[in-house]
């Protein structure tokens, strides 16, 4: 547990403050959302969901709206491939394309890309200046650079873009990990100057849309300090913890995410990439992380994992380090005829009207329902969740 003075936990929780009270700076610039349409400006905290391919599997837009789903995390490479970007242009850009008309952040793709390519040389490279991705199995050649990451994510007509960077694991050498940083800081300003450059030709009638830069460094302290002050002397509208966020033996990068946060600006959107298992979101919440995204509460539904409070929570502030759900796997037996909703609690379109015995039906013979219910229900778990970080008094996360 880190060693955090009062002013420091003040300091961090600012953004938290909301519901009746006075807005926090960030809050204020989040919710204003300069230069976003109505409805699309980041109202933090947030969780996205991940709609990697336009589609939060199993659930469509509007069940999304049903449970509260205020943004969601779509991903330009992937989007890139299929359906293609003409496609999503012609239909009037993603949002159109989604029939999804809130706020909308689009990764670039640097991570999915990078994941291919390590596992295999035969995916493609990563060189100074560009990324080449090879599709196994047609051998199909996909160039990336954070121009054309830029592009890319004017053409869906995302609201919040994120630059290419280049990502490494938390165990990867000391000298990679210098190299991503300092390739991660070009590219990032490489971004901005594309940005600027297409905003600036006039040919853009769109709203100006904000532009998150991710910090790397691995598990070095240091490196991740180094990389977010280059990255915030830039300047940025948000900055996202990149790489991977968990350390071997499954814990979360607990000093390397508070020396991130610590780093960029208090009035900053502080994006914890692919930060979900709920006690990690507390977790990095408490240390000021304010934005987050992930496909585990839809993929654990998937594999029918679903998330529950533990009373007296969500009502009595969360606190990390504490348990405070716990999850259950709706194809056990011992479900087959309990007649009582997943989580009483829930106002989920599962919980209002279906029992656990009926879930576990579904799952035992194989209905796309249950991936469908059990989706929404974990959804719901993580707007709670985001109700219970938003609301209430600075002790509502604490570290202590
Ligand atoms: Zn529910």
């Amino acid at each position: 547990m880190r060693d955090s003075g009062d002013d420091d936990r003040v300091h961090r929780h600012d953004w938290r403050v909301a519901g009746g009270l006075p807005l926090s700076r960030a809050r204020e610039r989040a919710v204003t959302g300069e230069g976003q349409p109505a409805g699309r400006a980041l109202e933090v905290p947030v969780f996205l969901p991940d709609a990697t391919r336009a589609a939060v599997r199993s659930v469509s837009t509007e069940d999304l709206r049903s449970v509260g789903v205020k943004a969601l995390m779509v991903n330009t490479f992937h989007l890139m491939r299929r359906p293609g970007m003409r496609v999503v242009q012609r239909s009037g850009g993603i949002h159109r394309f989604m029939g999804w008309d809130g706020p909308i952040m689009s990764d670039s793709g640097g991570f999915q890309v990078y994941s291919l390519i390590r596992q295999s040389a035969e995916h493609g490279v990563i060189r100074q200046n560009e990324v080449i991705f090879r599709e196994p199995s047609t051998g199909e050649k996909w160039r990336l650079t954070p121009e054309r990451v830029i592009q890319l994510q004017m053409q869906l007509g995302s609201d919040i873009m994120i630059c290419l960077d280049d990502c490494t694991g938390a165990e990867a050498p000391e000298a990679e990990q210098e190299q991503s940083v300092e390739r991660t800081i070009r590219w990032a300003r490489r971004c901005k100057e594309e940005l600027e450059r297409m905003l600036g030709s006039g040919r853009q009638s769109r709203a100006r849309p904000h532009l998150f830069a991710v910090v790397q460094g691995g598990a070095s302290e240091v490196l991740r300090r180094q990389c977010a002050a280059a990255l915030v002397s830039i300047g940025f509208d948000g900055y996202g913890f990149g790489g991977w966020p968990i350390a071997p033996d499954g814990s979360l990068l607990t000093e390397q995410l508070a020396a991130v946060a610590e780093s960029v600006p208090a009035d900053s959107v502080r994006h914890a990439l692919g930060v979900g298992r709920p006690d990690h979101v507390l977790a990095a919440a408490a240390l000021g992380y304010n934005s987050f995204d992930c496909s585990l509460p839809t993929r654990d539904a998937r594999r029918n994992r679903l998330y529950m409070f533990l009373p007296p929570y969500p009502g009595t502030p969360l606190r990390s380090g504490e348990s405070f759900y716990r999850t259950v796997y709706i194809l056990d037996d011992r479900y087959h005829a309990d007649f009582t909703p997943i989580d009483r609690g829930c106002d989920c379109p599962c919980c209002r009207v279906y029992s656990r015995a009926y879930l576990h039906h579904l799952f035992k013979v194989g209905d796309a329902t249950a991936e469908r219910l059990a989706s929404l229900h974990n959804l719901r778990f993580y707007t709670r969740l985001m109700a219970a970080l938003g609301v209430g008094s600075r002790a509502a996360v604490s570290d202590a």
